[in-house]
């Protein structure tokens, strides 16, 4: 894309961000790859070392040896705790810091927008957290770190302490349900938005990928932030095939200038 077209779509975008009451940010693993974090699909993605298929929940409950290996990945940082947030996530910030987000609804598990500033009770995780671990049993959560830790002092497979019940990454594992309260609530914004922004995704994992589909045909406006095409791309006021971290800084820059911040 040429310099002066990408001018043209950030300053298109601003103002669709300018006259807009309901913004909705909906990301994916794109957004986080300048953090350092691998996304699922592209070129050296998570899914080039691993195989998706020993990620499933009914392999997670029914086989030792498949918990054993999944918390070894989990172990070695599958996904780094350490991550923090890039340019993307931090103009995110911006834009609730401005008054100007109503929310985000995120693919994402690495709690990188409430880690720039995005109040968590206005982040909807449609495939949960990193950050805690769940006993199936009893429903205790214990912060990620703290299993973490258990694992480094070489247990393979914790067990939840106070009831020795099956612990479980809180997150949602392929064939698993996504919480249906949060998925509630992500559809309701999506369709109650006027503005939504799609930002490093795919949109090609369901659910989740339903969200920009009740927007558009709610009649919400669309802008799409990603490297590679998506199949919502034709319904998109504004389309830019670039990195977030600068894109996204110069969007919201442009919003700054615009309204004389
Ligand atoms: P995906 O891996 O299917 O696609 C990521 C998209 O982001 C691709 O289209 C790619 O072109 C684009 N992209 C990569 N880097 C980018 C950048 N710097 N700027 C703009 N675009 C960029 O991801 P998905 O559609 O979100 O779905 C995969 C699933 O994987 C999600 O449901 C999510 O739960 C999970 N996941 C999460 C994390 C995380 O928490 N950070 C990481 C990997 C996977």
């Amino acid at each position: 894309m040429n310099g002066s077209d990408l001018k043209m779509l950030v300053a298109e975008a601003a103002d669709l961000i300018l006259s807009s009451n309901k913004l909705v940010v909906f990301t994916g693993a794109g957004i986080s790859t300048e953090s350092g974090i691998p996304d699922f699909r592209s070129p050296g993605g998570i899914w080039e070392r691993f195989d998706p298929d020993d990620f499933t929940y009914s392999k997670f409950i029914s086989s030792k040896d498949s918990r054993r290996m999944q918390w070894n990945l989990f172990r070695e940082g599958l996904l780094s705790d350490k991550a923090v947030p890039n340019a993307a996530h931090i103009a995110i910030a911006d834009l609730y810091k401005m008054g100007r987000l109503d929310c985000v609804i995120t693919q994402n598990i690495d709690n990188l927008h409430q880690k720039a500033g995005v109040p968590d009770d206005m982040v909807y995780e449609l495939h949960g957290n990193m950050k805690w671990a769940r006993c199936l049993e009893c429903g205790r959560r214990y912060p990620f770190e703290e299993i973490k830790g258990r694992l480094e002092q070489g247990e393979e497979i914790p067990d939840c302490i106070a009831c020795r019940g099956m612990l479980k990454p809180d997150i949602v594992m392929f064939e698993e349900q996504l919480p249906v309260d949060v998925l509630e609530e992500a559809g309701y914004r999506s369709m109650a938005a006027d503005l939504f922004i799609v930002i490093g995704s795919t949109l090609t994992v369901y659910p989740a990928a339903y969200m920009p589909i009740y927007a558009v045909r709610s009649g919400v406006k669309l802008i799409i932030v990603n490297l590679s095409n998506t199949p919502m791309d034709r319904h998109a006021a504004v389309v830019i095939n670039e990195k977030a971290g600068d894109t996204m800084t110069s969007i919201v820059q442009t919003v700054q200038e615009k309204s004389g911040l």
